[in-house]
């Protein structure tokens, strides 16, 4: 009896009153009822629903498009060759995975048949819909101070609608998920250049990263703001 009014509680609870480690229970939660996702067509060829990781606590959250095959076969977000590069990057700001939250705006893998493989594919619209209370829900338990948004797709979620990674990445937006929001190079983008690009291209992720860091140092300071 005791322990199903616990329970109760933690549920009603709002998002900024859970200690960290009742929020650390909610995203588990969160993400159980997750795994058996049945809300678009993903479901019928995924093998795992890629929910996130990272500490649920951080305030630096960082939102990529969608799983990719090895995160598919795995369930971890950010894993392969994309993932040793994101690694790499946040460990030349003194940041691993524990000081963060990662995530992505699609929790199943989009992908299409092709020359007899699966190869992946841009979510549809309707696809990203249905997947975005996970990510509305992830956010408002994380709560995080800055979100750093891999590639356009998800600044396109995050930030606003037809995003321009060109033009706009590197800079300040306020968004209804946080109050900084900033759009950086996805990854796997960086691993399809190669000579002076790709080092630039790396360059620019690990200086946004250290931007990101900063803008947590003094967002910090600040009163948290209400989200939704
Ligand atoms: S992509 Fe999202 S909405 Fe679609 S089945 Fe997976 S978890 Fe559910």
């Amino acid at each position: 009896m005791a322990e199903s009014k616990a329970i109760l509680e933690l549920q009603t609870k709002a998002p900024d009153e859970l200690t960290s480690e009742e929020k650390i229970v909610r995203i588990g939660q969160l993400a159980e009822r997750a795994s058996i996702c049945v809300a678009c067509g993903l479901s019928r060829t995924r093998s795992h629903v890629v929910f996130g990781e990272g500490n649920p606590n951080a305030p630096l959250m960082l939102i990529g498009e969608g799983p990719g095959q090895n995160e598919d076969s795995t369930g971890r977000p950010f894993v392969g060759r994309s993932g040793v590069l994101l690694d790499e990057c946040l460990k030349e700001n003194g940041i691993t995975r524990k000081h963060v939250y990662l995530a992505n705006v699609i929790r199943c893998r989009a992908c299409v048949m092709e020359n007899g493989r699966l190869q992946n594919r841009p979510p549809t619209p309707e696809e990203t819909k249905a997947c975005a209370p996970w990510l509305d829900q992830t956010i408002q338990l994380v709560q995080p101070r800055v979100i750093l948004c891999l590639g356009a797709p998800s600044a396109a979620s995050i930030i606003h609608k037809g995003f321009k990674m060109t033009q706009e990445r590197g800079q300040w937006f306020e968004s209804r998920y946080a109050r900084y929001a900033m759009a950086a190079w996805h990854p796997a983008y960086i691993l399809r250049l190669q000579g002076e690009a790709y080092e630039a291209a790396r360059r620019d992720l690990v200086n946004d990263i250290a931007n990101a860091r900063l803008k947590v140092i003094s967002a910090k300071k600040e009163p948290k703001m209400t989200l939704f």
